[in-house]
């Protein structure tokens, strides 16, 4: 028995510690809940962690994402590279690979390779169907979670036995809200990472997991959890018998366009479903300046960005010229 994982080996037994020692896991986001998902599983002794990650370090970030330091935010560090810091001072014994990289659906096949589990720990939809899909096409496990304001949810696909996420789109009640625009408290990161977290062992360790949906507002103190199994629809193109993984197509997938002169980026979204400008409009009030409304489009000011978005999903993002950078403003206002 290891010393430093003795309490640990005591409940899951030797055995089991020795999966999580072979085991590969993907963490997909670097910001709260992957923070906190990989500080577990690093501190948990699982061998080999690849953290995938866009974006850089932000004072905003230090409230919730529990690997970042106030110098990672004035260095303006890539977060991936700071959680390989931070992970490896923590556990030198393990293998932690950082990549900073927009997930999308020209290199997910091959983030996916060889991976025992896969943690979702994005803050949009959009990247989590091209995940979905591609743990579904390859077999492997899924772990899903969110959360905004106080309110959290958890479940897992296990190709083949559970539905995907895709199949459950309709039921999941975070949609259209980001943090950036309704908040969100530290406790329910925890609380979602931790169940993240626990079905990763329970899925390297061999073990039966439960196919519920585990939803908690940790404000109000409530939870609730329901029951997935029958939610399978058999017409999904994921992973339904005519499986046709549309996430994984470069027709589907959000495209951006630099726009020449303007210091500006277009976005136009591929297979995602956008919401309503109305809906956009209210949930933009309280976050942003000088915005705009009429017909045609919605426009505003938010984090020294202009921000203009069309009634046909498109976006126009002002002020950069990186569309890994335009792709990410743009998914903390439209999840
Ligand atoms: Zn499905």
């Amino acid at each position: 028995m290891i010393e430093r994982y003795k309490k640990q080996e005591l409940f899951l037994g030797r055995d089991n510690q020795a999966k999580l020692h072979d085991a590969h896991v993907l963490v997909v986001g670097a910001g709260a809940l992957g923070s906190s998902s990989a500080e577990m599983l690093a501190r948990a002794g699982v061998g080999n962690l690849t953290i995938v990650d866009r974006d850089y370090v932000e004072w905003s970030n230090l409230q919730r994402q529990q690997l970042y330091t106030e110098s990672d935010a004035s260095e303006t560090l890539p977060k991936a590279v700071a959680a390989k810091m931070r992970l490896s001072q923590i556990n030198s014994e393990i293998t932690i690979e950082a990549i900073v990289s927009d997930v999308n659906s020209q290199n997910i096949e091959e983030l996916v390779a060889g991976k025992s589990v896969i943690v979702d720990a994005t803050d949009n939809f959009e990247t989590r169907l091209i995940v979905n899909d591609a743990a579904v096409k390859f077999g492997i496990p899924f772990v899903f979670g969110a959360c905004v304001g106080s309110y959290g949810l958890s479940f897992t696909v296990q190709p083949g036995v559970t539905p995907c996420l895709h199949c459950l789109m309709d039921n999941l009640p975070t949609q259209g809200m980001t943090c950036d625009t309704v908040g969100v408290i530290s406790p329910i990161v925890s609380v979602v990472a931790s169940f993240q977290v626990t079905r990763v062992f329970q899925l390297l360790t061999g073990c039966e997991v439960p196919p519920v949906l585990n939803s908690f507002d940790i404000w109000r103190g409530e939870s609730s959890k329901i029951n997935i199994e029958k939610l399978k629809q058999s017409s999904c193109p994921t992973c339904g018998e005519a499986a046709t993984f549309p996430y994984l197509s470069f027709e589907n997938s959000t495209k951006t366009d630099v726009l020449c002169g303007r210091d500006a980026v277009q976005l136009r979204p591929g297979g995602a479903k956008v919401p309503s400008l109305e809906l956009l409009a209210q949930a933009v009030v309280g976050i942003s300046d000088e915005v705009i409304a009429n017909t045609y489009l919605l426009s505003f000011k938010y984090e020294g960005h202009r921000i203009v978005l069309f009634r046909d999903g498109r976006a126009i993002i002002h002020g950069t010229n990186d569309p890994v950078r335009a792709r990410s403003i743009y998914n903390r206002i439209i999840s």
